[in-house]
């Protein structure tokens, strides 16, 4: 590891005057940690965030839910509230990685946690995101656990689980910098490899993300998250999926499901929430929906399983959000 600067902030304004040059933010320090032990970025300073009260909090009222950026996994998964109005959050936020992480792990720190790839995360191999290979070594490589949609140039994967139900749940991020705020919607919160193979979210050098907004669910709606890996707990999914259904009845108004870990970014698979659209939810629509959610996939040598799983996943979490079938038991977290 490099040697570093550590500047412990207790205010906003105190960190965006420290983040100048290549210096780094840190909250909880998990995933920043892992890499600079790994040798993938050795930045001279680390602006430690992990002691602005003003960005741990949560707050509900009637026009929805604001988050701050260090409040923890654990925090998100066990508020009743959250719990009660926005499930699909609650459960991704509880069965991420493991107990002992999601006590530090904070919500910013999760959405910018870099991407899975071990091409990427080490420093044996050559990789065109780290500029040092003119072409992705997964493509033609091992690739198990690789993007299955919109995996042409670059097959790593966003694992954040909580950004899957908050791009369902239609949330904005808040950004800060000595130049004022600026709101950016989840949707465009990520930028896909084809965009910008070296910045993977809209977060610019100098700023902060200060808060996560998510609006006050429509009447009749009900969300779910589920997750699907290798191993019991200890690891990020290799499949997940998150649902916001609108229903009238059984009916369903309004659906968005979204998949994280298929591209190299978390995505909605448009086509299934389409066919969902003013259907009754059944395990015949939930199940078409599943396969519609894939049916672009484009998967590689290694990693046809995930289409599969992908379809298993997304039919299971929308008949769990619209209260037809229970939580998984082959569902992991
Ligand atoms: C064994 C294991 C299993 C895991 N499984 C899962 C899983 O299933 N699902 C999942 O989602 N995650 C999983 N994780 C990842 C873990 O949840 C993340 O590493 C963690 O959430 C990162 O949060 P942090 O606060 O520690 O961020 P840090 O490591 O402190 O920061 C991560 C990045 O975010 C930036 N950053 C942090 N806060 C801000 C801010 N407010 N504004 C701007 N930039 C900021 C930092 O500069 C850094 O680049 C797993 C981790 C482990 C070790």
């Amino acid at each position: 590891m490099n040697r570093f600067t550590f500047v412990d902030c207790a205010t906003v304004d105190e960190a965006l005057s420290q983040m100048k040059g290549d210096a780094v933010v840190k909250a909880g320090g998990i995933d920043l940690l892992d890499l600079m032990k790994d040798g993938i970025v050795s930045p001279p300073k680390l602006v430690s965030i992990l002691n602005v009260r003003s960005l741990h909090s949560i707050g509900l009222t009637d026009r929805g839910l604001e988050l701050g950026p260090l409040t923890t996994l654990s925090e998100i998964a066990e508020h009743p509230e959250i719990q009660q109005r926005y499930a699909g959050l609650s459960d991704a936020a509880g069965h991420a990685a493991t107990p002992q992480v999601r006590n530090m792990a904070t919500l910013g720190g999760n959405l910018m946690q870099r991407p899975r790839c071990w091409y990427f995360r080490s420093t044996d191999f050559d990789c065109r995101k780290k500029g040092s290979s003119d072409e992705c070594h997964a493509l033609q490589g091992e690739n198990q656990y690789h993007a299955i949609v919109n995996n042409k140039s670059c097959a790593m994967v966003h694992p954040s689980s909580t950004a899957v139900p908050l791009l369902a749940m239609d949330a904005e991020v808040e950004l800060t910098s000595k130049a004022g705020k600026r709101t950016v919607a989840m949707r465009d919160f990520y930028v896909a490899p084809e965009v910008d193979l070296q910045r993977e979210t809209a977060v610019k050098p100098g700023e902060l993300i200060t808060a996560i907004r998510v609006p006050s669910p429509a009447a009749g709606t009900r969300s779910a998250y589920q997750k699907y890996g290798e191993k019991e707990s200890f690891d990020w999914p290799i499949a997940d999926a998150g649902v916001v259904l609108e229903m009238d009845g059984r009916t369903c108004r309004k659906a968005a499901i979204v998949l994280g870990v298929a591209a190299p970014t978390p995505i909605h698979a448009t086509d299934a929430e389409a066919a969902l659209r003013g259907k009754v939810i059944d395990e015949r629509t939930a199940r078409e929906a599943g396969k519609l959610a894939v049916a672009n996939a484009t998967p590689l040598s290694q990693n046809g399983y995930k289409v599969q799983l992908f379809q298993t996943a997304v039919y299971r979490t929308i008949l769990l959000a619209a209260g037809q079938m229970g939580r998984d038991p082959s569902a992991v977290g």
